[in-house]
């Protein structure tokens, strides 16, 4: 472990928060503070079309609500700032210049569908099927950087074994080029996908563990490839259980009844601490 743990919350401010999120950014405080480390709040802001302020707000109220607090963040400032990724564009845009010129990503022009969900983490039930490779070159390719207008995508020229071990659910693997595919890292309308600014905050903003759901593990071996070709080293990675519902469905940001917002106008007091013991307890 290096000497300063630094974790983070990264929430999407796209709805209200419920108890899911509840449950692992509790487990993500609960993790930095037995390290003696700092909890950073980066807002997920990246998708302009889906995320509101207002909801910026709300979730910086219920979580402080629920006892949370950081160190750094959009409304405390700190050394890393801007913490809000709609003001990290120009972050970004290096990054996306220097993986052209080492020809990591290549210009697309398929699949308007997956570009449109590219901004947001692909939580399971949206992962994308594997890309087919129809705009994929033969070779490692240094393209103009003036080729605007077009999505840019990772490439993945062989099948290749990845590998880290989780924090909770210990040794992890998959084969990028058959779990997942090329994947975005560039949108045509000039902004990064999830994947690249996550990957890229969480470096710049030097995180030593990524505390987040079971359901983005796909999404960390996609990061780990981005850092990777950024020469940087990955974080640690803690992937928490999910909480599902009594039909065992995963709780929905739409779904208002498992919202902090709900739950906090039911004054029910003591649920907070019952859902960290249920989250640090429930190994698999
Ligand atoms: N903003 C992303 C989400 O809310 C964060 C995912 C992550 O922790 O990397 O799903």
């Amino acid at each position: 472990m290096p000497a300063t743990y630094r974790g983070r919350i990264a929430p999407s401010p796209t709805g209200f928060l419920h108890a899911g999120h509840a449950a692992t950014f509790l487990t993500a405080a609960a993790r930095a503070h037995a390290a003696h480390g700092q909890l950073i709040y980066r807002n997920d802001d990246l998708d302009q079309e889906r995320c509101r302020p207002e909801f910026t707000t709300a979730a910086m109220e219920d979580l402080r609500w629920l006892g949370l607090d950081w160190q750094e963040g959009p409304d405390l400032g700190g050394p890393h700032s801007p913490y809000a990724q709609s003001e990290r564009l120009a972050f970004y845009l290096d990054a996306s210049e220097f993986l052209r010129q080492q020809r990591w990503i290549y210009p697309c022009s398929c699949s308007r569908r997956e570009v449109a969900s590219a901004l947001s983490a692909p939580h399971a039930i949206d992962e994308e099927p594997i890309y087919p490779g129809t705009c994929r070159p033969s070779q490692p390719t240094e393209f103009p950087s003036a080729t605007r207008g077009v999505n840019w995508r990772f490439r993945i020229l062989h099948p290749q074994q990845l590998f880290f071990t989780d924090g909770l659910r210990g040794p992890q693997s998959a084969v990028a080029g058959r779990d997942f595919g090329d994947f975005l890292v560039w949108r045509r309308d000039g902004f990064p996908s999830y994947q690249l600014a996550s990957a890229l905050d969480d470096s710049l903003m030097g995180i030593t563990e990524v505390v987040r759901g079971a359901d983005l593990i796909t999404s960390t071996f996609r990061q780990i490839l981005i850092w990777r070709a950024l020469e940087q080293v990955a974080p640690a990675f803690y992937h928490c259980n999910l909480l599902t519902d009594a039909a065992g469905k995963r709780l929905a940001k739409r779904d208002k009844k498992h919202a902090l917002r709900t739950l906090r106008e039911q004054e029910t007091r003591d649920w907070p601490s019952i859902l960290l013991t249920k989250s640090l307890a429930s190994r698999r």
